[in-house]
């Protein structure tokens, strides 16, 4: 059997996703790997797939019980014979899956770090052929990373003691480069292939919002996504209880999870929430390291976390089926004060040298900024997190609140003078919040200490407190202020700063026109990429969920894994009759066509039958879709298949020859074509280009913004007339591609203007 054969029948998926593949085959060939994913991407399979195959049996370390009671769970449902051995077995426990595993019973076998080099556990794996270690959650084994377990350091000399040396893969979400080098050199992996996957997760929305009631904010985007289930992560433990308390007073089912709970209770609620008993789960970011929950349709920050890292693999935890969810954190300037306070406060400083914990402390301190920054920049939220990755992702997600979000661009000059002005009169000693506090007049008492209510720069600002933030900010990264990297993080002059004084320079920035409730608005327009519930289907999916519900109830697991909401809703849209068309659904592999086919299908016909449906199943998926408005009926608009097929080229182009790809492109698929200086005028619209004159003749050059996301100008010669033209880069025509419809309607109108 083919990798993919074996991945539709184990698991029921038709196809691998992004680095699926390549670890898979890297494995079977052989060779080590190091897998850096993020969370949600699908790691588990780049070693299940290939343990299936191998001979012998698969040892996965894993640091956490949870997370392999999950893994051990969804293995035995899809047919393939797996255990764990950890403190949550008696001894006898213990013994008798030894005793399996060394007659055979298993293909993979889950354990934790400390008992690899117990004498049992040895003498088992020497008995035995094991051609697999795998280290899930590999950073674990760096003090660098979030998770450090001493006991993963025990794992090299586990290998050392084996007869034969196994393949070693290991796998981690976590991307820093420091800790990937502590992980290959500390497990001494062989020659391994590296592979790290994209760490963009199209189906999740981002979106900031600032608001000046949090409790308020939050009621009111659980009253918009009542159906769906999500946690809710604070920041302290007291919030979580205000917060739980609240939104069950509020009619919401919720529960809460944190360090200050017994252990019976924390692994209720989390039993509770896994089976889909309560709605909403209220956390500490104490929950949540495997936590597999398929159908979290949002995670809500009520805090913002201490850095992007910890932001994004709580964030990831929404949607992790594939389905659209919600990523929202709720920001105030306190946030920020009180990780510091944590940072001040923090107790792993506390057993190392001195040196090493003021670089930590640096290191945590530079970390927020990035957090920080990332809850006040108006630029793409996605694009934002990727960069922080290392990535170059386009300029626009299209899927996030500042996408949404129109913005203005406004003179900042005056009030700019204002705030640099009064840095200069408190003696560029404090911070923004100080800074902030003069400007506007606060009555504070140190304020009134340190009079400052009697500088000339006292109460002169119009601005609200929100958008003078935004404007330090603004400053700071384009270098017209500096400020330290220390805790209070000081603003003062720049070399650049007398200039904005003088007058010599004029400053403009983009802000947001108005903020409004975004997540409502941009729900209503988000455009989907996966399947959705049609609304007639709403009875069907629910007959199919009580049956999953009851399968589930009678076997002790959580209902999702039976199948996941996705799978339900896909039989609703697909409406299968066969056993191979139930086949064809999403997560169904041989071994739950075989358990459960029946009972689904028999739901499925009788409804069918029930409403007489005998034509076709809806498509789920975009198919050509026509026309968008009805004076722009002519237009013929690809779909996403045919605009996959869109060359995209490595090297910056013209574009010219970007426009000739499309086209060659629609022409084939019979849809309408695009002229390349509609693209650059609806490129100038978006402000990526401006006009220049120079010499009496009006050019198109790539505006700051263009700039900024990569397109360039090249000079040309021809028959001795000078020129320039315009390079774009490949996320730039990756960009152009993904808009080729609004440029197409933009064609459109523009010419029924004329
Ligand atoms: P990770 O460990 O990287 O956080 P998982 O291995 O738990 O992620 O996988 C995340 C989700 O994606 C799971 O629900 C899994 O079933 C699903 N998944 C993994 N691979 C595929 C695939 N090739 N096609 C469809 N779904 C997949
Ligand atoms: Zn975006």
């Amino acid at each position: 059997m083919t990798t993919k054969e074996t991945l539709k029948k184990y698991f029921g998926y038709d196809s691998f996703r992004g680095g699926q593949e390549e670890l898979t085959s890297s494995i079977l060939s052989g060779k080590d790997v190091l897998g850096i994913m993020p969370t949600g991407a699908g790691k588990s399979i780049c070693f299940q797939l290939p343990a299936i195959m191998l001979e012998g049996i698969t040892l996965v370390v894993s640091p956490l019980i949870s997370l392999m009671q999950d893994q051990v769970r969804a293995l035995i449902q899809s047919g393939i014979p797996a255990a764990y051995i950890n403190s949550s077995l008696t001894y006898r426990q213990v013994e008798a899956a030894l005793y399996n595993a060394k007659n055979g019973k298993y293909k993979l076998i889950y354990v934790a770090p400390e008992r690899l080099l117990t004498p049992d556990f040895l003498t088992f794996a020497r008995s035995v052929k094991i051609s697999m270690l795998t280290v899930d959650e590999a950073h674990c084994i760096s003090q660098w990373g979030q998770d450090f377990r001493p006991s993963y350091a025990e794992i090299p000399e586990f290998i050392n003691q084996l007869e034969e040396r196994p393949i070693v893969s290991a796998f981690t979400a976590t991307a820093t480069k420091r800790v990937r080098e502590d992980i290959l050199s500390l497990l001494k992996l062989q020659n391994p292939t590296v592979l790290v996957t994209g760490f963009n997760r199209e189906n999740l929305y981002f979106e900031v919002q600032e608001p000046s009631n949090k409790m308020q904010a939050l009621f009111d985007f659980l009253h918009e996504n009542r159906d769906k289930s999500g946690i809710v992560y604070c920041f302290t433990r007291k919030t979580v209880e205000e917060v739980c308390e609240e939104i069950n007073h509020q009619g919401h089912s919720a529960l809460r999870y944190h360090a200050g709970l017994g252990d019976r209770e924390r692994h209720q609620n989390q039993e509770d929430f896994l089976f889909d008993k309560v709605q909403i789960m209220v956390a500490t970011n104490a929950f949540g390291m495997g936590i597999d929950k398929s159908n979290v349709g949002f995670v809500v920050h009520y805090n913002m976390p201490k850095d992007i890292e910890s932001y994004y693999q709580e964030a990831g935890r929404a949607g992790r089926d594939g389905s659209e969810a919600t990523c929202l954190m709720l920001y105030s300037g306190k946030d920020v004060v009180m990780n510091k306070w944590l940072i001040e406060n923090a107790k792993d400083t506390l057993s190392v040298d001195e040196e090493t914990a003021t670089k930590l402390k640096e290191r945590d301190y530079r970390r927020l900024r990035d957090m920080t920054f990332y809850a006040r920049t108006t630029d793409c939220l996605r694009g934002y997190i990727l960069r922080y990755f290392g990535e170059s992702p386009k300029p626009h997600c299209g899927n996030c609140s500042n996408c949404g979000t129109k913005f203005e661009t406004i003179d900042i000059t005056k009030e700019s003078q204002k705030i640099l002005s009064c840095i200069a009169r408190t003696g560029e000693r404090f911070g923004a919040g100080v800074i902030i506090d003069v400007l506007k007049g606060s009555q504070s008492k140190r304020i009134k200490e340190l009079e400052f209510d009697k500088l000339s720069t006292y109460n002169i600002s119009q601005e609200d407190v929100h958008t003078l933030h935004s404007m330090i900010e603004f400053l700071v990264q384009q270098d017209y202020l500096h400020r330290d990297d220390g805790q209070y993080a000081i603003l003062s002059f720049s070399s650049k700063s007398q200039n904005v004084l003088k007058g010599k320079v004029s400053l403009e920035m983009k802000l947001p026109k108005e903020v409004k409730s975004k997540v409502k608005e941009n729900a209503k327009t988000r455009k989907s990429g996966t399947a959705i519930l049609p609304p007639d289907r709403e009875e069907l999916f629910n007959s199919l969920k009580i049956l999953r519900k009851q399968i589930a109830d009678v076997q002790g697991v959580p209902p999702f894994v039976i199948f996941y909401d996705k799978a339900l809703i896909e039989m609703c849209v697909q409406l299968p009759e066969s056993e191979k068309q139930f086949l064809d659904i999403s997560g169904v592999g041989d071994a739950k066509l075989a358990k459960y086919g029946e009972r689904f299908l028999q739901i499925i016909k009788e409804y069918k039958k029930e409403k007489s449906i005998k034509t076709e199943p809806i498509m789920s998926k975009s198919v050509g879709q026509k026309s968008r408005k009805d004076n722009l009926k002519s237009l013929i608009l690809p779909s996403e298949d045919v605009l996959k097929k869109i060359e995209i080229v490595e090297k910056p182009s013209q574009i010219t020859f970007i426009a000739q790809a499309i086209n060659l492109v629609m022409a084939e698929h019979e849809c309408s074509t695009v002229s390349p200086i509609k693209i650059s005028e609806w490129l100038m619209s978006q402000g990526y280009l401006k006009i220049s004159e120079q010499e009496g003749k009006r050019t198109k050059i790539p505006s700051e913004k263009g700039l900024r996301f990569g397109i360039s100008q090249e000079k040309r010669e021809r028959e001795k007339a000078k020129y320039s033209v315009n390079l774009y880069p490949s996320s730039m025509q990756e960009f152009i591609i993904e808009h080729i419809c609004d440029i197409l309607e933009f064609q459109t109108r523009e010419k029924s203007k004329k």
